[in-house]
């Protein structure tokens, strides 16, 4: 079978759509060859042998060794020089390339073919010994780092040394003898700490450099990489072997990350990054500070030193061509790295660039108007979790503040946390100690990757808008300042010092990830505008949805904001939230407390204006749009006295002695209140509970139709029915008040009763409740703890470990549980509306706002879900691309 895919010269075996198997990397070179653009010949060899390799001890797959010998021997043809030779060798690269993009997380190797004859060759050929014996230290460290597992840092410190003698700062003031010498030094290294010489033969080089790169797919960066992506271990990376195109052969060579649109506004402008004389790594790794690719971004970020469009205007002008070319071809903007050696363009990379919300609705948007791509097109393409990201708050413009320090605008957003220094303080502070911290590094690396996810904000000192903080940063969508270069940092003494200030371990300080500034303590930050983009795109998302958006709210805040956001509706209100204001709480215990009917109708009739008031506040803010109340939902217990003085405050307002207070307290305790006396066991036991607040519905619903002149149709929620009975009780309750209030009032409006389905007995008997419901609302909270049997406030613990050990790949009470939950629901579904066609079906659980569990409810017919506030936006994309 076929083991090598090989690419150059104009021509390739694979193609783009050929990811699964070539890896991302390798497609794309693929993809490039064919289109003619400018890519060093090389093969790749396909995921397939990467499985091979973990499923058969550590094995290459038979025949593999020879397609390399012969692929290789055609990049030798193509680049007229010889793997190994001694006069002219061949270099090459040795790259991971996984399906997904996993940026930094696998080893590369580069310069690989160098030895201690070859590189004299390389010397003499070149007539340039000092890139030659450049080319061999990075290769010699890389190897040894990356194959023989001989740390990095040991390397470093000859480097500085070797600077510090000659006494310069930067890699490319040291000249050919200086270079001889530390790659001298870093063999003795080498030998020091294998007991064995660096490696001299090529073909050895080559096949641990391949092991390593199948090696790198298991390491722990990798593995948390994929953690944190939902990336399966099963896929393996590819390897690709390609020829190595040079840099760092003098001022004339560059080597460069660009993206066809600016990743972090979404801006149609070439953005990008290079540094003359350098080999790939460096830009990323953030050893000297990059060089923009335009005028325009030079000028934006005030850098002196000249752009690329101005240094190399013909390179660059090549290069923009490429950028249309790809843009054009692959539908989205991307990412690409390029090397130019000694005057000739060369692309080494091309990818579907990172973005920001921000710029990745921009884009989308723009694509769109541009004819590049449709309308659904635009709407598939915005990660709806993401959008999280746009809602929440920026900076208060108003608020005073104390700048520190001002670095890159990296990745936006704005955070306060407290200072930490490193990746394990961050886990450690925010894990253990509860606190939000923001993660200072003088630059970060992929061993950093935990901590950066945890952190609030992070701030490096050194590197550009492409350094790996900048990169991680904008794909998890945390606030990020790069490159803040005044600010020293000392982590043996855990402190920073910038402006004449000294900031410790523990300070709070507060990033603009938009701006790039730094401020001392935690500066307030005010909500989002909802324009631009945005409301383009949720135009365009609301005429593809058939599912509707309605908001979990009660207050008058809550709903407002849902009205905001694009809510068409609410679609649960919990009475039980209005009962804790401190006006009120009296009341509510007071009634719950009564030992008779006589005793509770006095303290409901105090608590009747309250609730009136609330459902008048929202009827108006919903002008016209659902409401959906549920009657009293909880245990009792969650509104009991808790202390002496709490029952004699309630003793006295009920007029009753103390002693009879504590007694009924008593009896109301449960042992398991979540299964106890609660929902409409509460409206059966003491109907007058529910009357009350029907009767604040249905007053609140008249009066306000009669000031508006707006329909308001009430929607009356009995929660936590298991049999139809119950709902039949409770309804003709609703019924006799809402026939006795709109008989006083003189007017009477249209209402609907329908009730939860949130036991398994209510959904598997929903064809019978349906006679009586006249709609459905999946209380997806408690079917997922009722059908699991399983507390949502007692499971987190063991909850982990089941994740840990795969027996639920979820948290079901984040993402909705389609084999089981899921299942009950489309019982429910398929048996309500066979009673009762044109069922109205809901869900108000917290799945209504997670973008998976909203594609579940479109499959089983759902007409609405329904989220907390800010997943409004979320939820109505999600519902788009449920459709598409
Ligand atoms: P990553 O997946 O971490 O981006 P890459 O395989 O893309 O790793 O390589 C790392 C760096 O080395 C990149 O900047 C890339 O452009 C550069 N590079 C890789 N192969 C070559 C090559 N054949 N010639 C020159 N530079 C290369
Ligand atoms: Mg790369
Ligand atoms: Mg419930």
């Amino acid at each position: 079978s076929k083991w090598v895919y090989s690419f150059g010269g104009g021509r390739a075996e694979g193609r783009s759509d050929m990811k699964n198997l070539l890896g991302g990397k390798g497609a794309n070179l693929a993809e490039m060859a064919n289109l003619g653009i400018p890519v060093p010949p090389g093969f790749t060899i396909p995921t397939e042998a990467c499985t091979f390799y973990y499923q058969n001890g550590n094995t290459y797959p038979e025949g593999l060794q020879d397609q390399v010998m012969v692929a290789l021997a055609t990049v030798e043809q193509i680049m007229g020089a010889k793997f190994g030779d001694q006069t002219n060798p061949l270099l090459v690269s040795v790259r991971s390339g996984a399906r997904a993009s996993m940026p930094g997380m696998m080893d590369t190797i580069l310069n690989l073919g160098l030895n201690d004859v070859s590189v004299e060759g390389l010397a003499k050929r070149s007539g340039d010994a000092r890139f030659a014996y450049d080319s061999y230290r990075r290769f010699i460290q890389m190897y040894s780092d990356v194959v023989l597992g001989v740390d990095h840092h040991h390397f470093e410190e000859i480097l500085e040394e070797a600077k510090d003698d000659r006494n310069v700062k930067l890699d490319t003031e040291l000249s050919a003898d200086d270079w001889k010498k530390v790659v001298a030094k870093y063999k003795d290294k080498v030998k020091a700490a294998m007991g064995r010489p660096f490696p001299q033969d090529v073909r050895e080089q080559l096949w641990g450099a391949v092991g390593a790169v199948f090696g790198s797919w298991m390491n722990q960066r990798a593995i948390t990489y994929r953690r944190l992506h939902d990336i399966p271990e099963s896929w393996g990376t590819a390897v690709n072997v390609q020829a190595m195109v040079f840099g760092n052969m003098g001022e004339d060579c560059c080597t460069g990350v660009c993206f066809t649109r600016d990743p972090s506004t979404g801006d149609n402008d070439f953005y990008g990054e290079f540094l003359i004389n350098a080999q790939g790594e460096d830009v990323v790794a953030g050893i000297r500070t990059p060089q923009q690719l335009t005028i325009h971004g030079r000028e934006l970020q005030r850098s002196d030193l000249p752009s690329m469009e101005e240094a190399m205007p013909v390179v660059f002008k090549e290069l923009n061509a490429i950028r249309h070319k790809l843009e054009a071809h692959y539908k989205d903007m991307q990412d690409m790295e390029f090397t130019v050696q000694q005057g000739r363009l060369w692309m080494l990379q091309t990818r579907t660039g990172k973005r920001t919300t921000k710029a990745a609705l921009k884009i989308a948007v723009d694509m769109a108007r541009e004819g590049l791509i449709t309308r659904k097109d635009a709407i598939g393409r915005i990660d709806p979790a993401a959008l999280d990201q746009l809602l929440h708050p920026t900076l208060d413009p108003k608020a005073s503040r104390t700048m520190l320090a001002r670095g890159l605008p990296a990745s936006p957003g704005a955070a306060s946390g407290k200072v930490v220094f490193s990746a394990e303080d961050a886990e450690k502070w925010v894990k253990e100690r509860k606190e939000k911290v923001i993660l200072v590094r003088i630059e970060t690396s992929p061993e950093d990757i935990g901590g950066m996810h945890v952190s609030e904000g992070i701030l490096t000192t050194r590197g550009g808008m492409t350094s790996h903080a900048a990169v991680v940063a904008r794909g998890m969508g945390t606030p990020c300042v790069a490159g803040a270069g005044e600010i020293r940092v000392d982590y043996a003494a855990k402190t920073f010092k910038v402006a004449g200030k000294v900031i410790a371990e523990g300070d709070v300080i507060t990033l603009d990830g938009g701006t790039g500034e730094v401020f001392l303590g935690a500066v307030p930050t005010i909500q989002p505008e909802l324009t631009g983009d945005f409301a383009t795109l949720m135009e365009w998302v609301d005429t593809i949805r058939t599912m509707k958006v309605r908001t979990n709210a009660e207050t008058p805040l809550d709903a407002a904001t849902a009205r905001k956001f694009g809510a068409e509706g609410i679609g649960l209100c919990r009475t039980e939230h209005m009962f804790f204001a401190p006006e009120r709480i009296l009341a509510v215990r007071e009634m719950i407390l009564a030992s008779d009917e006589k005793g509770r109708r006095a303290a409901l009739a105090k608590l009747l204006p309250f609730q009136r008031q609330d459902f008048i506040d929202l009827f108006t803010i919903m002008q016209g749009l659902p409401v959906t109340i549920r009657l009293l939902d909880p245990p009792l217990h969650e509104f009991l006295p808790h202390t002496d003085a709490d029952i004699a405050e309630i003793a006295k307002a009920a007029n009753v002695d103390v002693a009879a207070v504590k007694a009924r307290n008593a009896s109301l305790h449960e042992s398991n209140p979540m299964l106890g006396h609660r929902g409409c066991r509460l409206g059966i036991t003491y109907p007058e509970i529910y009357e009350m607040q029907a009767r604040a519905i249905f007053e609140a619903a008249v009066s306000v139709s009669q000031e508006t002149g707006r329909t308001v149709t009430p929607e009356v929620m009995i929660p936590l029915v298991g049999a139809k009975k119950e709902l039949d009780l409770m309804k003709d309750a609703v019924d006799k008040i809402a026939a006795e209030v709109f008989a006083a009032m003189g007017q009477s409006v249209k209402y609907h009763v329908g009730t939860m389905i949130e036991l398994p007995r209510a959904a598997l008997l929903a064809g019978d409740i349906a006679q009586t419901a006249e709609f459905f609302s999946f209380g997806t909270n408690d079917l997922t703890q009722t059908t699991f049997g399983m507390s949502r406030d007692d499971s987190g613990p063991f909850l982990e470990v089941y994740r840990a050990k795969g027996i639920y790949e979820h948290d079901p009470f984040a993402q909705l549980d389609q084999e089981g939950v899921g299942e009950l629901i489309k019982i429910a579904a398929e048996r309500g509306r066979a009673t009762r066609p044109g069922l109205k079906l809901g869900i108000c659980g917290e799945h209504g706002g997670d973008p998976s569990s909203v594609g579940f409810c479109q499959k089983v017919g759902l007409d609405y879900v329904s989220c907390s506030p800010y997943r409004v936006p979320i939820a109505r994309l999600a519902a788009a691309q449920a459709v598409l």
